[in-house]
């Protein structure tokens, strides 16, 4: 059997659209898109029909999205230029404390720099109480930014309600909705976001392009200086394949998400269930409604998550344990902390993302291979062993 990859919340495969897309933008369309000749003047046309593409599945204006170069850097710009743009009013952040650490290590910076900022607990499925938001709202309060969808358990928050706290209050609303673009319908409006981060890489678009979405009369600085690229906001000669490509993906993911979202959804479920079924002593993750179509987090008792990822590839199965940011480093992810797990059991966790490209079949055999290496883990952990003879006594 082929390899099987189950960590699309990591990256996705470019799709053959996107590919096409960015192609001749290496050929005989390099140009500098500010430059006034002609080969200039055809990527920036090709650049500006990005930009309506992107800002179309938003429902945002064309003006109001700048390319970056990725989820973190619109997530930093963000934080930072309504931070420093706003400080006169006051110097009151409001995150949560599941964010993705583009998120949360801008946070602390902004914190060592003089800036105050509370992060929000979540409940036991991952969910921000938007009454938690209101309350922790100062007269100092300038910016709210909290993830439109979490990349580790897949919940989705409740954005909406956050935006119209947010507007009630004329509060600067920051939604990093990497994990959702391509997912979920997004939507400015009636999300009521006043800026929203996304990346080209994690919706089958190439990596190193992002956008962020500014809704007009925001207050942001500069994050960038330089040049007078993306309307004197961001410099740097624009990147036209990585924008084209981002916006053909974009295009593609948002046109199918309905089809798409049933059919992983279904995957999703069969998964999630043959797991709990198949596994003794495993729970799932995060929200079972308001969740991430291919999203799957399970906890997997007496198994370690790293020894676990082993053997998953050993058999083929690329899957991940808490975020591939964390990864390689023993701290446990601190979303599943924060939803209460127990260290011991943040540990063994698993988490398997699907995206249009996985089929049934590698459904069945990820359920197949699973509880085998589970219990071969098992009989090698004293800890497991303990925990039997325990239930024996
Ligand atoms: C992947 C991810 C990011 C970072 O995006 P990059 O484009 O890789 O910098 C930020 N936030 C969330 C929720 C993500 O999943």
């Amino acid at each position: 059997m082929d390899r099987i990859y189950m960590d699309n919340a990591a990256t996705t495969a470019i799709c053959p659209e996107a590919l096409s897309a960015m192609l001749p933008c290496f050929g005989d369309h390099f140009g500098n898109a500010s430059s006034i000749h002609g080969t200039g003047r055809d990527a920036r046309k090709t650049l500006e029909e990005a930009r309506r593409t992107v800002a179309e599945c938003l429902g945002a204006k064309a003006q109001e999205i700048y390319f970056t170069s990725g989820g973190t850097e619109s997530d930093n710009w963000a934080i930072k230029g309504a931070a420093y743009a706003n400080r006169k009013k006051g110097s009151h952040i409001i995150t949560s404390q599941i964010e993705h650490h583009a998120v949360l290590h801008t946070c602390e910076w902004l914190e060592k720099q003089g800036f105050r900022v509370t992060y929000l607990p979540v409940d036991e499925y991952g969910l921000v109480n938007p009454r938690d938001v209101e309350a922790a709202i100062t007269d100092q309060t300038i910016l709210i930014s909290i993830m439109a969808a979490n990349n580790e358990i897949g919940t989705i928050e409740p954005i909406s309600e956050i935006g119209k706290i947010a507007k009630a209050h004329k509060i600067i609303f920051h939604c990093d909705a990497v994990q959702a673009v391509g997912a979920i319908p997004v939507d400015v409006d009636s999300w009521g976001v006043d800026m929203l981060s996304l990346s080209g890489h994690k919706f089958h678009g190439p990596k190193g392009i992002g956008a962020l979405y500014i809704r007009t009369g925001t207050k942001v600085d500069i994050f960038l200086h330089g040049g007078a690229q993306e309307r004197g906001r961001r410099a740097s000669t624009e990147n036209v394949p990585g924008a084209v490509g981002m916006a053909a993906a974009m295009k593609k993911a948002v046109d199918s998400i309905e089809e798409n979202g049933m059919r992983l959804i279904a995957m999703r479920d069969r998964l999630i269930q043959g797991i709990l079924s198949r596994i003794p002593y495993s729970r799932l993750n995060g929200h079972s409604l308001y969740r991430l179509p291919g999203n799957v987090n399970v906890s997997i008792q007496y198994v370690e998550g790293e020894a676990l990822l082993l053997r998953l590839d050993l058999a083929g199965i690329a899957g991940s344990s808490g975020s591939a940011c964390t990864s390689g480093s023993l701290d446990p992810s601190h979303v599943l902390l924060a939803i209460g797990l127990p260290h011991e059991v943040a540990h063994g966790s698993l988490r398997l993302s699907l995206s249009d490209g996985n089929t049934e079949e590698e459904v069945d055999e990820v359920l197949r291979v699973l509880p085998d290496i589970v219990e071969k883990l098992r009989a090698m952990s004293p800890m497991y062993d303990d925990f039997i003879r325990g239930q024996r006594k």
